[in-house]
């Protein structure tokens, strides 16, 4: 069940008020994080302070909406006034936003209960979340595994029950993939849904805000309330929000018969079998839930890693830019003149991953390569979205698996970073394309580690993959699976 629904439910039965709630999240954190280390800063007098407003308003006799007193963790790469922020960077360790972001504005307005901060890769980049300069988050479901990145903490957050719900960001994956890891809901909005405005830039025509969800409807409901057109932000669509949790239903054919797509590219080489067949379980299901499944073809779509490793470098080299130690952010003591200064403050504030991709991005728009790299991968772009119209043309709602292995062990892969961007394979095409996609639990493997399944919808299509989502998690049991950690 909802777990938002169950707690509003108490919230209105005065059962109990938005400040028990609050300080029982806040034991869980204190008791769960030793293990888990999602937060990079826990909030607990902002919680508190949030918490009261809501039972003052209860009191009062108001009504409330479904997010308020609901205990939320904000990955650290969105800007909260005066509450550091610090994209896991040394280069932000002491940097505190004088500004709110919208997304986080809105949760407050909606009377959400920030808990705190949540780890990430640094700056948003990476897999895991141990690119993160200060912690490494585990996994909830085995702590010596990663929770996926790079909104590693707030996925694992929602996992371990330190919170309802969360909000990461996914630039090429980073919502959705730690889902998969950590057994929950994440949902990447179509490009334009959810305002930028105080997310801090990793690439900016690929990145996007959106939930986390221990079950569909939560992620739904939070959706709801962060979505929508925004004047600061000036790739924001204005377009009218549905009620996405309104439309859930536990089955798939109100009127017509859903049309399904198998992504035929991302079931090749170096898919764990385990992932494989979770995935064609899973289409059975949906088959007898009334959809029809056909298996359609993006040649494209393996140029899709290529692509976005010229495209995300080059924004990011653009973007980054602006750590020059002058304005805000850390910088370097130890200089002797200003460009000394300008070099010593990157070279000590940036971590390897982002200083790696600095270098990318540097060289791909170089003069001279320009045209050979960044004009090239953004022409393969169109490729890979024409590719996604064509196959919508066809079909509802596309499926594939939502990383081709379950979580991998800490330290297995950080020395080699190909290997690490291949756990994006199959997000990737998605945010070339802008187009809206979740991650829902489908399984587990032999380990018992979750299993994620993508549905993608075509542009501006969340309440579709939504349904299809929560009638297959009404269909099955997954959800109702919590990691040992979360019950202590
Ligand atoms: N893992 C991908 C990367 O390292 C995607 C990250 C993201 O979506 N922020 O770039």
């Amino acid at each position: 069940m909802s777990q938002l629904r169950e707690l509003h439910q108490q919230l209105i039965s005065k059962e109990r008020s938005a400040v028990e709630i609050t300080q029982d999240y806040l034991e869980r954190i204190d008791q769960r994080e030793p293990q888990v280390r999602s937060f990079l800063r826990v909030t607990p007098e902002i919680a508190l302070e949030q918490a009261r407003a809501v039972d003052a308003k209860i009191a009062a006799g108001d009504a409330i909406g479904p997010l308020a007193g609901i205990p939320i963790a904000i990955k650290d790469n969105m800007c909260t006034k005066g509450v550091p922020t610090t994209c896991a960077s040394r280069i932000l360790e002491n940097f505190v936003p004088p500004y709110e972001s919208t997304v986080t504005q809105k949760l407050f307005d909606a009377g959400a209960v920030m808990v705190g901060k949540t780890n990430l890769d640094e700056f948003a980049m990476g897999s895991s979340t141990e690119n993160s300069a200060f912690q490494v988050t585990a996994n909830p479901w085995d702590l010596e595994r990663v929770p996926g990145g790079s909104s590693g903490g707030s996925a694992a957050a929602v996992a371990a029950a330190e919170c309802p719900i969360s909000i990461g960001s996914d630039t090429g994956g980073s919502i959705r993939q730690p889902a998969a890891f950590c057994g929950v809901v994440g949902l990447k909005p179509t490009y334009g849904l959810v305002s930028r405005y105080g997310l801090v830039a990793f690439a900016s025509s690929l990145d996007q805000v959106g939930p986390f969800g221990a079950t569909v409807e939560d992620a739904a409901l939070l959706l709801e309330a962060i979505a929508g057109y925004d004047p600061k932000d000036s790739t924001s669509l204005n377009v009218a929000i549905p009620s996405y949790a309104k439309s859930l239903r536990p089955d798939l054919k109100p009127k017509r018969q859903l049309k399904i797509g198998v992504i035929k590219e991302t079931f090749g080489a170096g898919l764990d079998s385990v992932v494989e067949t979770a995935v064609e379980k899973a289409l059975e299901t949906l088959q007898e839930l009334g959809a029809e499944i056909q298996v359609i073809s993006c040649p494209r779509f393996r140029y899709g890693l290529p692509t976005y490793y010229i495209i995300a470098p080059s924004e990011a080299s653009a973007n980054l830019a602006r750590y020059d130690g002058v304005k805000f952010g850390a910088r370097a003591e130890d200089a002797d003149n200003l460009i000394d200064m300008y070099g010593k403050t990157r070279a000590q504030g940036f971590g390897p991953e982002v200083k790696r991709r600095i270098a990318i991005g540097t060289y791909a728009l170089s003069a001279g390569y320009y045209d050979a790299y960044y004009l090239r991968a953004q022409q393969v772009r169109t490729l890979i979205k024409e590719d996604f119209e064509k196959a919508f043309a066809r079909v509802d709602v596309l499926i594939s698996p939502t990383a081709p292995t379950t979580a991998f062990k800490a330290g297995e892969k950080t020395d080699d970073p190909v290997a690490m961007y291949l756990s994006d394979l199959m997000t990737i095409p998605v945010n070339l394309a802008g187009l809206p996609a979740l991650s829902v639990p489908c399984g587990y493997d032999e380990a018992g580690m979750p299993i994620g399944m993508q549905i993608v919808g075509n542009v501006l299509q969340e309440q579709r993959i939504l349904e299809v989502a929560y009638a297959y998690e009404q269909a099955t049991q997954w959800h109702q699976r919590v990691p040992a950690i979360a019950r202590s």
